[in-house]
């Protein structure tokens, strides 16, 4: 079967013929399109941090179609598989067949086709936890105030999206302002600022502006913003791009009541991903998802990899491996 084959350097990974003894699980699946994730760009790119033991299909998400009966699962059947080690420490979905354990498989809601599904992809269901998050934490969303961070990526795009949908008052936070203010207000957000506006090292109690707050990016852009929560404000943190550290103090928490929510996406429960993916079915503007998604060969991987690292990606590139 043709796979790309991250071997750990980034100029002898490319696309290769892999033999299906290599894979490990108990059904097989017909995958016909993966999805470029940050992590996949640091896997592909050699980076440490995603793969450990080389070389690997990488692909965190796959989406295709069960090859044959296995353990409780059709021949026939859409699955995708979102996480679960899918391309850290088993093989991955940038690969024309994967095998999976069953209980990592999640059927693709009717509504989505197998592109919308990858288009949604880990980034998206794990846009969805966060939102996910909020509402299991008591928030009422119509009207809040939100700063969704990373707001031109995949995580961050797709928050805006499901936030909006909500009735949130949504600001998206970007380093692109120029290149993306009119389509991030496309999917929802009434205001755009420029990630210089959180960037710089601030007081640890700041003008409170935001009940909520959905970040992607870590560092000190989700202290600052956590030093801007209202009393009893929630934020969600979900990635690093812009650091793993986070320099906060206790402050907003002990003075403003505030609480941070983790996202993890890898290890969740098949019914909160269900609920995760129902709320995606049901809120996503599908025509505005197919707007901000790129189609590329297996081929076209390496190079989508390098440009997600790079953040010169908006919104979701799908991978059509066949
Ligand atoms: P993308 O690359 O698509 O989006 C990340 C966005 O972050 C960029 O588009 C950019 O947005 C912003 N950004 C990039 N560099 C910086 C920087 N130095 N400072 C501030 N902002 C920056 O990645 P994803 O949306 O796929 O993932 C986002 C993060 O979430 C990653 O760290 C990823 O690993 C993590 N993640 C974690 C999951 C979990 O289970 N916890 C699951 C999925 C993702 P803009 O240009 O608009 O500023």
């Amino acid at each position: 079967m043709r796979a790309l084959l991250a071997t750990g350097d980034a100029a002898t990974t490319g696309v290769t013929d892999l033999d299906e003894s290599a894979l490990d699980g108990a059904v097989l699946v017909d995958v016909t399109h993966s999805s470029i994730n940050y992590k996949d760009g640091l896997a592909i790119g050699g980076r440490p941090g995603v793969i450990r033991d080389w070389p690997k299909v990488p692909g965190i998400d796959l989406v295709g179609t069960v090859a044959e009966d296995a353990a409780g699962w059709s021949a026939g059947e859409r699955v995708l598989v979102n996480g679960w080690g899918l391309g850290e420490s088993r093989h991955g979905g940038l690969a024309e067949r994967a095998r999976v354990e069953p209980h990592m498989l999640t059927r693709i809601p009717a509504g989505l086709t197998d592109v919308q599904a990858a288009a949604v992809g880990t980034a998206g269901y794990t846009a969805a936890l966060g939102v996910l998050a909020l509402q299991d934490a008591g928030m009422r969303l119509d009207g809040a105030d939100i700063l969704v961070t990373g707001a031109g990526g995949g995580v961050g795009s797709i928050a805006v999206q499901l936030l909006a949908r909500a009735g949130a008052e949504v600001t998206a936070l970007t380093g692109r302002v120029e290149q993306l203010e009119p389509w991030l207000r496309s999917l929802g957000a009434v205001a755009v600022e420029p990630r210089s506006s959180l960037g710089e090292a601030g007081r640890p109690l700041q003008s409170a502006r935001w009940d909520a707050v959905a970040d992607a990016v870590g560092g000190t852009i989700l202290a600052n913003a956590l030093a801007q929560l209202r009393p009893g404000g929630h934020a969600t943190a979900c990635g690093l791009t812009a650091g793993a550290e986070l320099p906060a103090t206790v402050l907003p928490f002990i003075l403003r009541g505030i609480t941070l929510h983790g996202v993890h996406s890898v290890e969740q429960p098949a019914a909160q991903r269900e609920r995760a993916w129902s709320m995606l079915e049901a809120k996503l503007d599908l025509a505005a998802l197919d707007e901000a998604t790129e189609v590329v060969g297996l081929e076209g991987a390496v190079d989508a990899a390098e440009r997600i690292l790079a953040s010169s990606i908006r919104g979701r590139v799908v991978v059509d491996v066949r």
